[in-house]
């Protein structure tokens, strides 16, 4: 079942409804593939009709006691250079420049059996979006129209830059990468590591509360679980997480991540709070799609692999990385980062901003 509405994701809508039949998920198939506006919340962070979260509802903000802080284990040189060698896994991104000059940037994991190829075609076809997958030429010139950093080399088109001298040695550690390069990245605002506070306001399948605590593990960042709200608290920011049936939209996961005017286009080590690779403090968020019938294995690794992208990792290519996303909501996927993907934030988060 699961690969027959795989399938039918990479197809017309028309073809999916003849697979599914009426009374099925077939209607909504029919809806478009962008992503569906995120709710307006509460003046607490707390979301009208927020789905039933189960026992998360009183989940700790964080678990140090079963999940402490990772000492930093960096790859040797020859693994990172390995790494920077080999062939970079393609995938989907969508641009947007808005009127104000910042940036969005929405990360699209995609479901096991539809192709990121597949799935930018599906996103293309949807409109006011432009995908990109890294082997997909034409749509990287609209990335770098809006202000993306895009290396093309002669073997291929990446978004991401493999690393291969001292000059991106914060883009790439072993198999990891960062989202951006240069890199993207939380301000500390005062506090001594950056605090990203996740409000989940997932269906008790998606086990956010376990993601949480995985991300907090990483060294210079500090991650936080809440339910269904998030207070103000100085320096600190609210990063929404939501669940629903998004339909057969060909994805398991989606990111999406703002910069401000500037902020994205500028090398890293100017002046904080914006102007070097900063996110935005508002507009972030992540949805988890309910309409595919993954395994529990797969809920957590979508739901790590978007936390990922959220405290600034890009794709990475290693078989044991979280953020590598040919692995959708599969049955073994990686359940939480890697060494080298903890390395990274280390790295990323050794520089207080
Ligand atoms: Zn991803």
């Amino acid at each position: 079942m699961k690969r027959t509405r795989a399938l039918a994701a990479i197809g017309a809508v028309a073809a999916a409804a003849l697979l599914l039949g009426p009374g099925t998920a077939s209607a909504a198939a029919a809806s478009p593939v962008i992503p569906t506006a995120p709710p307006v919340l509460n003046a607490d962070g707390s979301m009208p009709n927020a789905p039933d979260g189960g026992a998360k509802k009183t989940a700790p903000e964080t678990n140090l006691a079963k999940f402490p802080k990772l000492p930093v284990v960096r790859p040797s040189a020859a693994q990172s250079a390995a790494a920077a060698a080999a062939p970079k896994v393609a995938e989907v991104m969508t641009f947007k420049k808005k009127a104000d000059g910042s940036v969005g940037i929405g990360l699209y994991e995609p479901h096991p059996g539809v192709t990121p190829e597949q799935l930018a075609s599906n996103l293309r076809a949807a409109g006011d979006v432009t995908a990109v997958a890294t082997t997909d030429t034409p749509d990287v010139a609209a990335a770098k129209a809006v202000g993306t950093p895009v290396q093309t080399s002669a073997a291929q088109t990446q978004l991401v830059q493999p690393m291969s001298a001292a000059t991106w040695q914060n883009c790439q550690l072993g198999t990891a990468v960062t989202l951006t390069c240069a890199v993207s990245y939380w301000a500390n605002n005062g506090l001594n590591h950056p605090n990203v506070r996740f409000n989940d306001h997932t269906s008790s399948v998606w086990p956010v509360n376990t993601a949480v605590y995985y991300a907090n593990q990483a060294q210079g960042i500090d991650s936080t679980y809440l339910w269904d709200s998030c207070p103000f608290k100085a320096g600190a920011r609210c990063v929404d997480v939501y669940s629903g049936d998004y339909g057969n939209t060909g994805w398991d996961g989606f990111a999406y991540l703002n910069w401000p005017n500037g902020s994205h286009t500028t090398p890293t080590g100017t002046t904080p709070p914006y102007g070097s690779g900063v996110f935005s403090e508002q507009g972030n968020y992540v949805q988890l799609n309910d309409y595919y019938s993954n395994t529990s294995q797969g809920h957590q690794h979508v739901a790590v692999h978007e936390l990922g992208h959220v405290l600034g990792l890009g794709h990475g290519s290693g078989q044991n990385d979280v953020m590598n996303p040919s692995f959708g909501g599969a049955d073994h996927p990686p359940l939480f980062p890697s060494s080298d993907e903890y390395a990274l934030l280390a790295n990323l988060y050794s520089v207080v901003h």
